[in-house]
């Protein structure tokens, strides 16, 4: 049955597509595999980069899916849970995820394995709110990886050490969101930055090369309003809408593109942003994707872009129809000069060489990878590239 990614820039006709029922048919399925073609979990195929092969045998986990238990601030959810499920499985707990991105279409396994992230300071990816794990290994066996065990290794673990089959991640009280848009000149988004980082719970601002414009969003916490008003704000347009958080943060996103991000160093996050500009402005004038500019908190894992003290993540957007190898291939070695790391799930360049300089702790990754999927049974092409 034929598969494709979101933006239609990875397709598997020929491939098998597997839908195991529950935890232990999925331990079974890994066991038995002996294709010639690796195994990899499918989640809502956000990514943008060919984790699937042809070929490959993909699987379907959104039998995996819901709330398993609350406790502590602490919510057990099925691996392939959406995230638009999760914050009306929460909201009876009066309860909530503390941050998210851009969209609410990745299942929560997906968005872990990548690091995905929204933006605030003080506030790090979903996956450094995992605080355990329960994935199936390349053997079969069924693992629950904790703080005492693996989980730094395992939180952005690309699907490498396993298939993820329930997460637990921390959850805080239930809270509203107002958001604000606004359309400013640059100097003027890039002056008020550091201040308005501070002043809001979240900040970003988009730079649409075309206009020279910046649109600056914020986002401040509000007691849960009784009349949320969620009419969707059109990119570029100004003003407010509000709600409870997990219905502010999605946007919709229906014109489909392909990505470019880097995570950078706080500290120079600002510079790289004025280097990218410069060069779209002399290169690229004419383009309308926008330039996304986002903060977070560092974190521990060791293959997380965010990994490290404060960052700040400079994504690059072009027409899903249009071949993003010019804009991207201007504006990589920046983001890398600036001494970025790639997002997991968005488009890159890296070969193996350059991971070694990026994550200190890629050979113990690699150590673990072998013990726990010993047949290779999760490498697909393009991880085997980057990860043998
Ligand atoms: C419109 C759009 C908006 C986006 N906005 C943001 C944003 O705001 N912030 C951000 O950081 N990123 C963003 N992204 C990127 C996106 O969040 C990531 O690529 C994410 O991984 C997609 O989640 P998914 O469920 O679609 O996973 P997929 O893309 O389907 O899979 C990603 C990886 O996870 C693996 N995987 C999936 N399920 C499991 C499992 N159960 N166990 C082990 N491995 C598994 C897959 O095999 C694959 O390697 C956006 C992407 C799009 C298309």
């Amino acid at each position: 049955m034929s598969w494709q990614n979101w933006s239609g820039n990875v397709r598997c006709p020929r491939s098998r597509i597997e839908r195991p029922s529950d935890v232990n048919a999925l331990a079974k399925l890994i066991h038995a595999h002996r294709g010639s073609g690796a195994l990899r979990a499918l989640g809502s195929g956000h990514s943008f980069v060919p984790f699937w092969a042809d070929g490959d045998t993909l699987l379907d986990l959104s039998a995996l899916s819901g709330l398993q238990a609350v406790a502590d601030g602490v919510a057990r959810f099925s691996a392939g849970t959406p995230l638009h499920a999760i914050g009306p499985m929460l909201a009876p707990h009066d309860l909530a995820l503390v941050n998210m991105g851009d969209i609410d279409r990745q299942t929560l396994a997906g968005a872990v394995a990548t690091g995905t992230h929204g933006t605030g300071r003080g506030l790090g990816s979903l996956s450094s709110a995992v605080e355990a794990l329960e994935l199936v290994d390349g053997s079969g066996r069924i693992h629950r990886v904790d703080a005492d065990g693996a989980l730094d290794a395992a939180r952005v673990g690309l699907g490498l050490l396993g298939v993820m089959t329930a997460i637990e991640i921390r959850v805080i009280p239930a809270y509203g969101l107002l958001e604000r848009n606004q359309r400013e000149s640059v100097e003027h988004c890039l002056e008020q930055f550091d201040s308005r980082l501070e002043q809001h719970r979240h900040h970003e601002f988009w730079w649409v090369p075309k206009l020279d414009v910046c649109i600056s969003k914020t986002l401040d916490s509000i007691a849960m309003p009784e009349e949320p008003r969620l009419d969707e704000l059109p990119f570029g347009a100004e003003g407010e809408r509000w709600g409870a958080s997990w219905q502010v943060f999605p946007s919709v996103r229906d014109l489909k593109f392909n990505e470019m991000e880097y995570a950078i160093p706080a500290t120079a996050g600002l510079d790289c942003f004025r280097a990218v500009r410069r060069c779209m402005l002399e290169q690229f004038p004419k383009l309308f994707w926008p330039v996304e500019y986002r903060i977070l908190a560092g974190d521990a894992g060791w293959l997380s872009p965010t990994a490290g003290g404060e960052v700040a993540t400079v994504s690059i957007h072009l027409a899903a129809e249009e071949d993003p190898t010019a804009l991207f291939a201007a504006v990589e070695p920046i983001l890398r000069d600036h001494g970025g790391r790639p997002h997991w799930g968005k488009r890159h360049t890296l070969a193996r060489a350059d991971l070694e300089a990026l994550y200190p702790r890629l050979a113990d990754f690699l150590a673990l990878r072998r013990e726990w999927d010993p047949d290779d049974r999760f490498l697909t092409g393009y991880l085997a590239e980057l990860f043998l």
